[in-house]
């Protein structure tokens, strides 16, 4: 079973579907860190963010691992702890343009398919629902008004000790939804058999409950 979620960044797809995967004994795949993980890549390497040729090359000698430690989801690329630098602003700033690239996101979801072969998974993202699993059984939209996802991202910035203002949350997210919808390949947007949830004035166990109830209903 595929249950896939798509949203733009703050809807609140990733605490959801780990509280979904949890409750329902789900693998729980966030499709973002895969680009996170490249993005990281292309700083390392000194890459321009547009490099159509090298960058899609950088899949070649990557190993993305999940692991739970103590209890905390975390992120090994090459065997490396990277949880922490994924989410940096430096990382954050150029993940939706390096996204961008066709060659790199076509490599990414054959990617992403394999890892949810013979599994029954949570897979959110940005093209989840239309282009890396166009039949899941479950295909749900979370969305929220802007102000909205630019406040929890700039609140979990915080928890987290990254240092951003709020209008410069703000400005990221506002960059990065107008990148994300207008990609040339999986580009954001609804599902026309997409169920929307606007989660903009419910709390995440809210949301989670009414995700719940639409999987159930679907089943
Ligand atoms: O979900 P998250 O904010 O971690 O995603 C980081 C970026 O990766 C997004 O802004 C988007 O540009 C890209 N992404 C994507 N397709 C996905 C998941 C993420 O293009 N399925």
């Amino acid at each position: 079973m595929i249950v896939a979620i798509d949203g733009p960044a703050g809807s609140g797809k990733g605490t959801v579907a780990k509280i979904i995967s949890n409750k329902l004994g789900l693998v729980n795949l966030d499709t973002g860190v895969a680009y996170r993980c490249v993005a990281v890549k292309v700083l390392d390497n000194n890459l321009e963010i547009d490099d159509e040729v090298e960058i899609p090359k950088l899949l070649d000698n990557m190993n993305i691992e999940f692991k739970k430690e103590n209890d905390i989801e975390k992120v090994f690329l090459n065997g490396i702890d990277v949880t922490e630098r994924i989410r940096t602003k430096e990382v954050t700033n150029i993940v939706s343009e390096v996204s961008r690239i066709v060659p790199l996101r076509i490599r990414v979801t054959d990617l992403l398919r394999k890892m949810a072969e013979g599994k029954d998974v949570v897979m959110e993202g940005r093209d989840i629902t239309t282009y890396v699993f166009p039949n899941a059984e479950i295909k749900i939209y979370l969305d929220a008004k802007i102000e909205e996802r630019a406040k929890r991202r700039y609140k979990e910035n915080i928890e987290k000790g990254i240092e951003m203002s709020y209008e410069e949350v703000l400005e990221n997210v506002i960059r990065r939804d107008k990148n994300d919808k207008n990609k040339k390949v999986g580009a954001l947007k609804i599902a026309d058999d997409a169920i929307v949830v606007d989660t903009t004035e419910k709390t995440i166990s809210q949301v989670a409950d009414e995700v719940e109830k639409i999987i159930y209903s679907r089943k």
